[in-house]
């Protein structure tokens, strides 16, 4: 990898907002908490006092927010690996398709799929939201010679979508 690149990847893996590495360790620290409200939890049904163990009813509430909180923030640092993991040469359309059926994905809540008939493909992540990580695999030329280089998916996808597209095979 030259300097340029080991660069661009860098400012990719960092981002303006939040490192993979510390949504980590955010979540870690809400896991934690979750972890403390849940001991705490279990301890009080061993006080003998029953208004006092009423008072932490809220207890089980409570630990649900550092729980979501933890799983939201996994998420976050998964997908911003898988982006500034996308080859330089990834197509450059910015939605997922299924690299044999092109566009054939639902998603909903986190995960998607294939919708062709006897594909199997599931992704444990919004696949369709995220930008298409595929090789470029095909130029794809528009009646009026304009040209766009995309991967298998988007280039099945193309042929039907965009009319009298010649579809070229990049070697
Ligand atoms: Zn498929
Ligand atoms: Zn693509």
């Amino acid at each position: 990898m030259n300097d340029a690149t080991s660069s661009a990847r860098d400012e990719t893996t960092r981002g303006p907002w939040m490192t993979p590495a510390q949504a980590r360790q955010l979540a870690a620290a809400a896991g934690d908490l979750y972890f403390q409200l849940r001991e705490a939890d279990l301890a009080r049904d061993t006080d003998p006092d029953p208004a006092r163990r009423r008072a932490g009813w809220r207890l089980d509430l409570a630990a649900g927010g550092p729980h979501s909180a933890a799983e939201d923030l996994l998420d976050t640092a998964d997908e911003l690996i898988r982006l500034a993991a996308r080859r330089t040469d990834a197509c450059s359309v910015p939605w997922g398709v299924c690299p044999e059926h092109g566009a054939t994905l639902r998603s909903t809540a986190g995960r998607c799929w294939c919708t062709a008939p006897g594909c199997l493909r599931r992704w444990f992540h919004d696949r369709l939201g995220e930008p298409c990580a595929e090789p470029v695999t095909h130029r794809v030329v528009d009646a009026d010679g304009d040209w766009l280089d995309l991967c298998d998916g988007h280039a099945i996808d193309a042929r039907t979508r965009i009319i009298n597209a010649t579809v070229i095979p990049l070697s």
